[in-house]
């Protein structure tokens, strides 16, 4: 290959790699810098994501899918947070969702008593645990479904602290425990459950999804004391 064909080559690869990754640019940047430079790099996660999106999933693609939706699932359950629906259908904006009920009389900005505290660190919880079932499904690899849900935790989590760094740290810890948590056995027997139920039915409601965590956990109440 001459020099002129090598460039020519080059610059056509570089197109062709633009040419799939070009959407996620339009997508909301973190206001957290110190977290982009995190072993854990939610930038390449974006990227991949729509990539994916743009192709038929793989097998091992759904599963991702249906691990990351049933963390959220799990965690809803077990911090006491309602939701609609569980699904792995994708749709114009995402691959998968967990269609939650918002709390009521429920003031971030201007309440900080113990229960909105709670419901703070609940809702974040319940963001972290989906990606961190991805995350322990696939031995520890990169999840690929998740700017989001840390641009979500890390807008909560400045709700609790006093500065961007204090914000940027308490998502790193609540990481940390969401990881411990989901990876205890009967909780993670239950993510297992759901993800399982999610790759055959696709959907699942409310009552349906607490009642296969139930019978997975073999827990009456799953709950869990995140304060
Ligand atoms: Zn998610």
């Amino acid at each position: 290959m001459t020099e002129k064909e090598t460039r020519a080559f080059k610059a056509k690869r570089c197109s062709e790699t633009i040419g799939d990754f070009t959407p996620c640019k339009t997508k909301k940047q973190s206001v957290f810098s110190k977290f982009e430079q995190l072993p854990i790099n939610r930038q390449g996660w974006q990227n991949y994501d729509v990539a994916i999106g743009l192709r038929d999933m793989t097998l091992k693609s759904k599963k991702a899918v249906a691990y990351h939706e049933a963390g959220h699932g799990v965690a809803a359950c077990l911090a006491h947070k309602l939701f609609r629906i569980v699904s792995i259908l994708p749709d114009g904006e995402s691959m998968g969702k967990c269609v939650t009920v918002e709390w009521k009389n429920f003031h971030p900005d201007y309440e900080t008593n113990r229960r909105t505290k709670y419901r703070i660190k609940a809702d974040i919880f319940m963001l972290l645990a989906g990606p961190c079932a991805e995350y322990k499904y696939f031995g520890g690899r990169k999840p690929t479904y998740s700017v989001e849900d840390f641009q979500d935790a890390r807008e909560l989590a400045s709700y609790l602290c006093g500065s961007q760094e204090e914000a940027d740290a308490y998502v790193e810890f609540m990481w940390e425990q969401t990881k411990n948590i989901i990876g205890l056995d009967w909780n993670w027997k239950a993510i297992e459950a759901i993800a399982n139920a999610l790759l055959g039915q696709k959907t699942l409601k409310y009552l349906k999804t607490r009642h296969l965590i139930q019978k997975a956990s073999g827990k009456v109440t799953p709950s869990i004391d995140l304060l």
